[in-house]
């Protein structure tokens, strides 16, 4: 099992305590977690699905979606991240949530067709290899099944706004998070979706406003942008 850098498991690994602290670098995704959930919820109606999160982190989404009533299962490679994970879920007392340390694809193999929804935030982009993971994702839905994606759009806005802008201007993410070559475009993650056995439903963007620094969905995917896809039932 191949398909993992290193380096980005430790990016994430060092930070892993600040994961749930709403002013750290994780601020974003605490600030963009109600906007993704809304949207996964309203589309694959969360209350008492099998809910499988892939690179889930330091649990921010999985818990969110434990919250509305689902049983949730997050799984990433990075121990300290998914340690806080646990932590929290504890302290938090969400019950319907369990977190394991695995790879993707390992998962496909053991467990095939067992989720109603899989999500894979943010994830892609810190991969050597998307496709097998788009691959492994679609494996483990069910027939009928959602499964969602989030990621960066590769072109020279994306790098202007989610490096320079981000990472350099306006500091909200820590210089290095991301590499322009990882960036995936939605036609790309359209056809690795497609190959796999799951057709694309929806995307939409994820746009930033400095001054407010306020997030929303919108229809221009050209930065950062969600999808869901559906395995025909
Ligand atoms: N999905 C979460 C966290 C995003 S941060 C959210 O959106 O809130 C990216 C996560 O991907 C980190 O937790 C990192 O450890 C994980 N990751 C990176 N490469 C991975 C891999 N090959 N397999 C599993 N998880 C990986």
């Amino acid at each position: 099992m191949s398909n993992v850098d290193a380096q980005e498991l430790a990016k994430f690994s060092e930070l892993a305590h600040r994961w749930w602290d709403p002013e750290s670098e994780f601020r974003p995704l605490h600030q963009i977690n109600p906007l993704r959930l809304e949207w996964i919820d309203g589309l694959a109606s969360l209350r008492g699905k099998q809910v499988l999160d892939v690179g889930c982190g330091g649990g921010i989404l999985a818990e969110a979606m434990a919250r509305r009533a689902a049983h949730v299962t997050g799984i990433d490679l990075a121990a300290r991240p998914l340690g806080v994970a646990r932590l929290h879920a504890l302290e938090a007392a969400v019950t319907n949530l369990d977190y394991r340390e695995i790879a993707t694809e390992a998962l496909a193999q053991e467990r095939p067709c067992a989720f109603d929804v899989v999500t894979c935030m943010e994830m892609l982009e810190h991969v050597p290899d998307p496709a097998a993971v788009v691959r492994a994702c679609a494996a483990l839905v069910k027939p009928g099944g959602w499964v969602f994606f989030s990621t960066l759009n590769r072109n020279p806005k994306a790098f202007l706004f989610a490096i320079i802008g981000a990472e350099y201007v306006l500091g909200l993410l820590p210089k290095g998070t991301h590499e322009y070559a990882r960036f995936i475009r939605p036609s790309e993650l359209a056809r690795w979706s497609r190959d796999s056995g799951v057709e694309l439903q929806a995307s939409r963007g994820m746009q930033y406003n400095p001054l407010t620094k306020r997030y929303w969905l919108s229809a221009d995917t050209s930065v950062n942008y969600l999808v869901a896809c559906r395995r025909p039932g």
